[in-house]
């Protein structure tokens, strides 16, 4: 039996007319929508009280000890308007998996598929007017779903709390790249980690990006967009971005990315792209590769591509590595032919335009 959530409509939402103007150029994570929902969990009720109730600040006790502890994980999945006008999603039951990952790495209560994919659908029931229509193929706008959770108990004692909040907000958002997809310049950072074995790299947690924010500024400070972060114990092998998975486009047809370790987050985006790979004739490979192999087969044009997929931006090609004393460029023009090919393949997908032979969307509305 789902489990129904009681919904408290807003008395103030958005007027029609002030909600259009925000979804002809929402832009990313600035507006949100009239609800939110919220699920509690204490350790003698488990969940319960399952709402959608008007969006706003939350009353958090000032000793709630995610404020002090951090203890938090959090999603980002999107919400698509078909050409019909249906809502769907892209996968869901791997984020409610993924979500229950970080879960446990944080000492978290685990949430049910049931729950997870429920709250968005019971989210979108009431705000599926902020899901923006895409004005053409190249139009890559969705609602942004953030689910979260957070430990609310006022309890200064460091142990798991026993009073925890879910909620879900939603965001419209606009392409990720304004006037069409360009490659990025990434920075290499050769002092800061992101993630150590037996650490919480695998899992979405907040304090992974506290973390990486210090190499965040360093990158733009060198006029790079994202980091590129190395395995914390020899400093050698690629790992990751701070929030994107990467991707090596190799001549023979052969596509790497870092195998998974507990050092790693395991992005949706990352998955699909390997299952699209093989459909598309490619040779996926997920492998260690290190930095010096990627300076190498840059330099003799073995790699002709460098990818980061995530579900913010899809897939974002890199033109450049930028460390202390090189810049690691691809031979050629770096058309970014393979990477857009599967971007496509991906956008179609989601966007309804194209069969889902996958069976990889969820109908929202
Ligand atoms: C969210 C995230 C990704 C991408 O995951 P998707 O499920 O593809 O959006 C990659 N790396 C990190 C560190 C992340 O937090």
């Amino acid at each position: 039996m789902p489990t129904s959530f009681e919904t408290l409509p807003s008395n103030q939402p958005t007027a029609d007319s002030i909600r259009d103007n925000i979804l002809t150029n929402p832009g990313f994570g600035k507006h949100f929508t009239d609800h939110m929902v919220n699920i509690r969990w204490t350790v003698d009720a488990d969940w319960h009280g399952h709402q959608v109730r008007p969006y706003g600040p939350l009353v958090l006790d000032p000793a709630a000890s995610v404020l002090h502890y951090g203890q938090e994980i959090f999603e980002g999945i999107k919400a698509y308007r078909h050409a019909d006008g249906s809502v769907w999603t892209f996968r869901p039951e791997k984020n409610a998996e993924r979500f229950r990952r970080s879960a446990r790495r944080l000492a978290l209560p685990e949430l049910t598929d049931e729950d997870f994919i429920g709250s968005i659908k019971a989210l979108l029931a009431q705000d599926h007017t902020w899901v923006p229509t895409p004005q053409s193929d190249a139009d890559e706008c969705s609602l942004y779903l953030r689910p979260f959770m957070i430990a609310t108990e006022a309890f200064l004692g460091v142990r798991p709390a026993h009073e925890v909040d879910y909620y879900v907000i939603a965001s419209p958002a606009a392409s990720y790249f304004k006037g069409g997809v360009s490659p990025v310049s990434i920075w290499l950072s050769s002092h800061y980690k992101r993630a150590a074995a037996g650490g919480t790299g695998f899992a979405k947690c907040g304090g992974n990006y506290a973390a990486s924010l210090a190499a965040q500024k360093e990158a733009e400070s060198h006029g790079c967009g994202q980091v590129a972060f190395l395995d914390a114990a020899e400093s050698k092998w690629i790992e990751e971005l701070g929030g994107m998975n990467l991707f090596f486009v190799f001549k023979d047809g052969r596509l790497v990315t870092p195998r998974l370790t507990d050092t790693i987050l395991e992005g949706v985006t990352r998955n699909s792209v390997l299952t699209l790979a093989k459909d598309m004739g490619l040779t996926p490979e997920e492998r260690p590769i290190s930095i010096d192999e990627w300076r190498e087969a840059a330099a003799t044009g073995e790699i002709t591509e460098v990818f980061a997929c995530g579900t913010a931006a899809v897939i974002t090609p890199v033109g450049e590595l930028v460390t202390e004393n090189e810049r690691i460029r691809l031979q050629g023009d770096g058309g970014s032919e393979v990477a857009m090919r599967i971007r496509k393949t991906l956008l179609d997908i989601q966007y309804g335009r194209s069969e889902d032979k996958h069976g990889w969307l969820t109908q929202l509305v």
